[in-house]
């Protein structure tokens, strides 16, 4: 099994990272967050980090966020491109502009593709992941009723976008991302045809409310923008055990994988508190058949300062595991 991390934070968080120290640590894989703000100014920053992180022998994923803000797997991320460009934003179905960008929206694609090709040409990595790509979604609210998601629908149906959320609405909206991640595949791929495309879909939307979710695993696996696909594994107090958690997500992920022959990604939080048990949790893991398991992230873990005491216990856990 190899064992990832992930890197929230931005640029200024990959300059106090040595990657040979994570690499010591028995981590064979970085997913680097690379905010849209950060890439206009400080880009040579974070290819100084992937070429350094490919040196010290990680994979390195980049991880997009921003962008228009279809990806977007925290609201509170910002986007440049839906301040400046809010005409080029979802419609939701009141009639309201929403902060997230159109994926139908073909002027938004256009810069969407090319800041991807710049990334990937930018970037030593093995792959992008596609960070809970979604639809604008609220209760009793979705996007997207913009002018050429009318059109598209109307030329597939030859009838008016409805208001509801119709079965209908669902199947545009989800060939319509399908059709978002193509764009974006083929993007990074037209730069380097071996960059994997990871998709993480959302851990909490389904895929009515966002377009795309857990539940419709086999659809995801089964589309040729997909090349691994990622799943969240998390557990509460209250909701069921991590040992549960971990087995029945990836039992389900690795089922629509397979199928397809290709591989999967398990991700779980991760921290030195006695609590969070995460050397259990990559015991659990490795029983369960788990090949790539991804933590996040460095900031709670590593960055902590008690990750001095389950250091050592870690790396020599990853290291049997291996
Ligand atoms: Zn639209």
């Amino acid at each position: 099994m190899k064992v990832g991390l992930s890197i929230g934070g931005g640029v200024g968080a990959l300059d106090d990272i040595d990657p040979r120290h994570l690499a010591e640590d028995g981590f064979s894989s970085v997913f680097v967050a690379c905010h849209e703000r950060d890439m206009l100014w400080h880009a040579p920053r974070a290819a100084d980090f992937a070429r350094a992180s490919q040196a010290a022998g990680l994979q390195v994923y980049v991880v997009p966020l921003g962008y228009g803000r279809v990806i977007d797997p925290d609201p509170s991320i910002e986007s440049l491109y839906v301040r400046e460009h809010p005409h080029n934003c979802q419609i939701d179905n009141r009639g309201r502009r929403c902060t997230k960008a159109c994926p139908n929206n073909p002027s938004f694609l256009e810069w969407f593709s090319s800041n991807m090709r710049t990334l990937a040409w930018l970037l030593e990595c093995q792959g992008f992941l596609w960070d809970e790509p979604s639809f604008y979604s609220a209760r009793g609210g979705w996007g997207c009723r913009c002018e050429y998601c009318e059109r598209l629908y109307y030329a597939e149906h030859e009838c008016e976008l409805p208001v509801d959320l119709s079965d209908s609405v669902v199947r545009f909206r989800r060939s319509s991302m399908t059709m978002f991640l193509l764009a974006a595949a083929a993007a990074i791929q037209s730069v380097d045809r071996r960059l994997s495309s990871v998709v993480m879909p959302s851990s909490v939307l389904t895929t009515r409310e966002a377009g795309l979710g857990l539940d419709e695993l086999n659809a995801l696996a089964g589309s040729s923008a997909v090349d691994q696909v990622s799943a969240y594994a998390s557990w509460h107090t209250g909701g069921p055990s991590m040992e549960t958690a971990i087995g029945t997500t990836y039992e389900a992920v690795s089922e629509a994988t397979s199928r397809q022959d290709k591989d999967c990604i398990l991700w779980i939080s991760g921290s030195p508190a006695p609590s969070d048990r995460l050397v259990d949790a990559l015991r659990v893991a490795h029983v369960a058949g788990v090949e790539h398991l991804v933590v996040a992230g460095y900031q709670s873990l590593v960055a902590s300062p008690a990750y001095a005491k389950i250091r050592a216990p870690l790396a020599q856990v990853i290291e049997q595991l291996r």
